[in-house]
């Protein structure tokens, strides 16, 4: 064989593995093992949402206090809103994301952190307990429960709520406007 054809034979094998290679990509790309994958892809690109529903069922967002910045003893400010609901009520997570934390400990109790669109994190404290089954680098869409209302960390003795809140690259930010935005029906 002259050398000429041979190197087409080679380039011929070459292009056809990187074919074979590339479909095998596509194709586990969609299984449902690269779930958390694709999710981290997907939010990872998407802009912070502007208007979200509340993570507690049953609670609409106009019975929901300022309490954002307020003080918390001398040295601390409340980094969130606090949701109040029945003990055991679902908590549904507000965005679709990754869970990046299921925790028990400090302040917050029992605890969920998912990363969401725009790569800010929600952090869900004071849950009575977890959903079952529900795992760190799990994928999740809105609406997914995460938990139930309860009184774990410093909460104990209050009221059952959810503490509900949202850091960015800037640190935390008031929940409260995106949920308000969130109840309005959308603009026509
Ligand atoms: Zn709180």
């Amino acid at each position: 064989m002259r050398p000429a054809s041979r190197r087409l034979r080679r380039l011929a094998w070459s292009l056809l593995w990187l074919t074979a290679l590339g479909l095998l990509l596509a194709w586990s790309w969609r299984q449902p093992f690269m779930a958390s994958a694709r999710m981290l892809w997907d939010i990872a690109r998407a802009p912070a949402p502007a208007a979200l529903p509340v993570p507690v069922h049953g609670v609409r967002a106009g019975q929901i206090a300022d309490t954002f910045g307020a003080p918390r003893g001398s040295r601390r400010r409340h980094e969130g809103v606090d949701i109040f609901a029945p003990r055991g009520t679902p908590v549904a997570s507000a965005t679709r994301g990754i869970v990046v934390s299921v925790d028990d400990g400090g302040l917050g109790g029992r605890q969920v952190w998912v990363l969401g669109p725009g790569r800010e994190r929600h952090y869900y404290a004071h849950l009575d307990d977890w959903a079952p089954g529900l795992s760190t680098g799990q994928a999740v869409q809105a609406g997914s429960v995460l938990g139930f209302v309860g009184t774990t960390g410093n909460a104990q003795g209050t009221p059952p709520h959810l503490h509900y809140g949202i850091y960015g690259a800037q640190g935390a930010h008031d929940p409260l406007p995106l949920l308000r935005a969130g109840a309005r029906p959308p603009a026509r």
